[in-house]
């Protein structure tokens, strides 16, 4: 009898042995989309564990919790170390949990658009007398429009920097766009304009992730002429925000998948939801969080959302929630600083991917097409 309980037990710490070493023996490559609440941290890790991450999540007050929630996920991935880091423009909400991120793995290259064009004490103040000191530990760069990180294990394009775009097509593309005719200029910021923008290849997989990039840059990218091509996941959207997403990028691209870095309360918004559903070939959205700016009437099922908020609603109002007036007596959107989870995608040579949502199990197979 001892025996064979021996026996069992062996068996089943090399069972869990194996399932713990799978993420590096799958041959996939696996991007996770973090929770970082409505700001960016996007994880991508090539089957031999070299490392891409693209944002660090947010400063303040958020920055342990979100460098927290990126750490765990390279734990899941295996890594010791972040091999190439690119922070897509200086706004807190995607460089804000980079020091207490960088306090708790070592980070080899970091790389940028160059310095911040919207003038803020904080971040100026970062870029002058913090961000050296983190960058002094590894190499620092200035992403330029062609580039291609000298990552191992995929291939990582630059197509937007600095306010400049791609301005010859890439291989394979260069097709007009017909949504052209009918784009409609868009507002944006000075930051947002500037974000680097990534188009990731493995094998035959195609995902790209474009920060914040606003409408108008959109425009320059993917006219009159599609100078990327298409995609399988459209990565970040912007969290969601009508800026960003016109039909000149999104249709364009023609997406079979998206995956939405939204918050509670930023995102997910019915203009957006409704170019992503009536994109050509598109198949499903994956969301960060529920948004109560969608309401039920433009929110996916839960089973594509990732997130919940700490104290659950008594029901979700089914009209989008208009979003309240910036100003001191604006309520604060739902908090979620509980467990968070996020959305994987794991993508084979052949350009079958599978996404998972981290939170309820939840997977979906998207074969060959
Ligand atoms: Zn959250
Ligand atoms: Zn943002």
């Amino acid at each position: 009898m001892t025996g064979r309980f021996g026996s069992a037990a062996a068996a089943i710490v090399l069972c869990g042995t194996l399932l713990s070493g799978q993420a590096k023996t799958t041959g996939t490559l696996d991007i996770y989309v973090v929770d970082v609440e409505g700001g960016n941290a996007t994880l991508a890790v090539s089957p031999s564990g070299e490392s891409l991450l693209i944002d660090s999540g947010n400063g303040g007050a958020g920055a342990v919790r979100d460098a927290t929630r990126i750490l765990e996920a390279t734990k899941a991935a295996g890594l010791s170390k972040i091999d190439y880091l690119i922070i897509t423009h200086w706004h807190g909400d995607h460089y804000g949990g980079l020091v207490e991120l960088a306090a708790r793995i070592p980070i080899a290259h970091f790389i940028d658009h160059g310095p911040n064009i919207q003038p803020n004490q904080a971040t100026d103040d970062f870029l002058r007398e913090t961000y050296p000191t983190l960058y002094s530990k590894g190499t620092h760069s200035v992403a330029k429009v062609g580039d291609k990180l000298g990552i191992k294990g995929f291939d990582v394009r630059v197509v937007t920097s600095a306010g400049h775009v791609l301005s010859s097509p890439l291989s394979g593309a260069g097709a007009a766009n017909p949504y052209c005719a009918n784009f409609k200029p868009g507002d944006n910021n000075a930051e947002d304009p500037q974000s680097v923008g990534s188009l990731i290849t493995f094998g035959s997989f195609r995902a790209i992730h474009l920060g914040d990039l606003t409408k108008n840059k959109e425009f320059e990218l993917m006219c009159p002429a599609n100078r990327v091509g298409t995609v399988d996941v459209l990565l970040g959207l912007h969290h969601g925000q009508d800026t960003s997403n016109s039909e000149v990028l999104v249709h364009a691209l023609r997406p079979r998948v998206a995956v939405m870095n939204n918050g509670t309360r930023k995102g997910g918004l019915p203009e957006v939801m409704r170019t992503v559903y009536t994109s050509p070939r598109f198949e499903d959205l994956w969301q960060i969080h529920f948004s109560v700016l969608s309401g039920q009437e433009y929110t996916v099922p839960g089973l594509f959302i990732a997130n919940w908020i700490d104290d659950q609603p008594a029901a979700m109002p089914i009209n989008p929630v208009p979003l309240p007036a910036p100003g001191p007596n604006t309520p604060p959107a739902p908090v979620h600083d509980g467990a968070a989870h996020w959305i994987k995608v794991s993508a084979q040579q052949d350009g079958t991917f599978t996404v998972t949502n981290a939170r309820n199990g939840f997977s979906k197979i998207y074969g060959r097409k």
